[in-house]
């Protein structure tokens, strides 16, 4: 008679679905007998880089997840601690020869991944880990030169010329040991946080292929016209989905190639290259990352490291509440605080309204964006954040500053998605909206008049920037 095989075990990470998952169907194409496991994250200190929005979406989507692996045999497996040290006590106890794992591209998970082959190593456990975040890695598309690109335009080209993987199927099945202990799946008290924003999607593999057939069905064919008017349901949604890897990027590119090959018009044709372009956007974030990641600490460009800020006071609060008497701006940051989503165009607006009117460090919006927003992608948002403040890779340079009041007029023209935040202008007449009060008198009863003036603020940005060019 044949001894049963040995287990291996499959560490979920950002990767938390079934279907379409390298590291999970190579797990079970090696046995049957697979131990996923999932470890909540231990940090006690204050929560400057996430909050209850995203964590809560974690919650959910580990239920999901945890409910889809039934499906298939498998059980889910909760166990909290420092994940080297789980999986090496994981593997000792169920005779583990083999952990499987994707790849997290971020820095502090990558230091996770080093030392887990080096515990691996020591232990004679082989160590399988993945690519499956994006569809090129980032030494995979490089300039002729062999260096990482600084540039959007000709990464992108180069991006969308290669071959792209397509997705593959759900494991065959599972056969999870049923003694195994388990803790019961995290909530939000694990992380000492309280009730996520009401405006949260809902998580989990199904809810993002549901996002995923809406935007196929009722979106992208628009996409090009539609994406900058944040009144109008004309996005995928799917970021979070992305961020989580409830779904993968080799289903929504597949899928976007084939709406491509289908379309019949130029609109549609146009639309679904533009949002296939955005893909390469998330990417192109990642790549820089992975090659500069001293992104998170400073400038990516040298010319703008030690630009004087203002410290954060006042303005900073009413920022943050969306009480800054420019309605465009605190619709934004009031979608945000009640969703914990905003718009693309919103987030370009009321970063760039951060850095440039009110002379604030790009760092203290790109941490309240990471504790708020579901999506928070640490790549996306540092790449978003130094693109407005002018600091970045291909940045906006520092003397174009978008004027809030007519991006206000350019894409909420008929004020819409303003009063549909700001509850208190309803009332008020929609080119009122997109301009400071000329009456000096403010719009609602219960509305901040304007918390600067526009011009001003950009002429002293404009010096800012220019003094410490000169000065380097
Ligand atoms: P769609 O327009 O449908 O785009 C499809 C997908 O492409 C998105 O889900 C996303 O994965 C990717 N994408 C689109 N635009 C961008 C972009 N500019 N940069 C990188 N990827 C992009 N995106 C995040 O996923 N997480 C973040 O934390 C994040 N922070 C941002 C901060 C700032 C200051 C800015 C300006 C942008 C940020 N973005 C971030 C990018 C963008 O705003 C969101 O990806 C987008 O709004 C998500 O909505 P959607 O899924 O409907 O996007």
């Amino acid at each position: 008679m044949s001894s049963p095989p040995h287990p291996v075990i499959h560490w979920f990470r950002r990767d938390l679905r079934i279907s379409d998952n390298p590291a999970l169907l190579a797990a079970a194409r090696a046995t049957p007998c697979v131990v996923p496991v999932y470890i909540p994250s231990t940090w006690n200190h204050s929560h400057a880089w996430t909050g209850p929005n995203r964590q809560s979406f974690l919650c959910q989507s580990l239920g999901s997840l945890s409910r889809n692996l039934e499906t298939r045999g498998g059980r889910l497996i909760f166990r909290s601690g420092k994940a080297v040290e789980i999986l090496m006590a994981l593997a000792q106890e169920v005779g583990a020869q083999a952990i499987y794992y994707n790849q997290d591209p971020d820095p502090f998970g990558k230091s996770v991944e080093i030392e887990l082959e080096k515990a691996c190593i020591q232990h004679g456990i082989e160590c399988h880990g993945f690519h499956e975040v994006t569809l090129h890695g980032p030494s995979e598309v490089l300039t002729q030169a062999g260096d990482p690109y600084r540039v959007f335009t000709p990464y992108s080209k180069n991006w969308l010329s290669l071959e792209k993987p397509l997705p593959e199927g759900l494991p065959a099945s599972l056969d999870t040991p049923q003694h195994l202990r388990s803790e019961s799946a995290p909530q939000l008290k694990h992380w000492s946080l309280q009730a996520a924003a009401s405006g949260v999607l809902e998580g989990g593999e199904r809810a993002a292929h549901d996002r995923l057939k809406t935007a196929l069905a009722e979106r992208l064919s628009l996409y090009q016209g539609q994406r900058d008017t944040p009144s109008v349901a004309g996005t995928s949604r799917l970021s979070q989905d992305l961020r989580f890897g409830l779904i993968s990027i080799r289903k929504v590119y597949a899928e976007a190639a084939k709406a491509l090959s289908r379309a019949r018009s130029k609109t549609s044709t146009g639309s679904i290259e533009t949002f296939i372009k955005e893909l390469a956007w998330r990417e192109f974030y990642m790549a820089i990352l992975h090659h500069f990641p001293h992104v998170l600490e400073e400038e990516f460009n040298p010319d703008w490291r030690g630009l004087p800020w203002d410290e954060p006071g006042e303005k900073f609060e009413a920022w943050k509440a969306g009480r800054t008497g420019f309605p465009i701006v605190d619709a934004g940051m009031r979608e945000l605080r009640e969703t914990g989503f905003m718009h693309n165009r919103l987030r370009m607006i009321t970063a760039m309204f951060l850095t440039k009117d009110l002379h604030h460090d790009w760092r203290w919006g790109e941490s309240y964006f990471m504790q708020l927003l579901t999506d928070g992608e640490i790549a996306s948002n540092n790449g978003g954040w130094q693109w407005s403040a002018g600091t970045g890779a291909d940045a906006a340079p520092y003397f174009r500053i978008q004027n809030p009041w007519s991006q206000s007029a350019r894409h909420d023209p008929r004020g819409e998605y303003i009063r549909r935040w700001i509850p208190e202008l309803k009332e008020v007449p929609t080119a009122r909206l997109h301009e400071p009060p000329s009456d000096g008198r403010p719009l609602a009863a219960d509305y901040p008049l304007p918390c600067v003036e526009h011009s001003k603020e950009r002429d002293r940005t404009l010096a800012i920037f220019k003094k410490h060019k000169e000065s380097r």
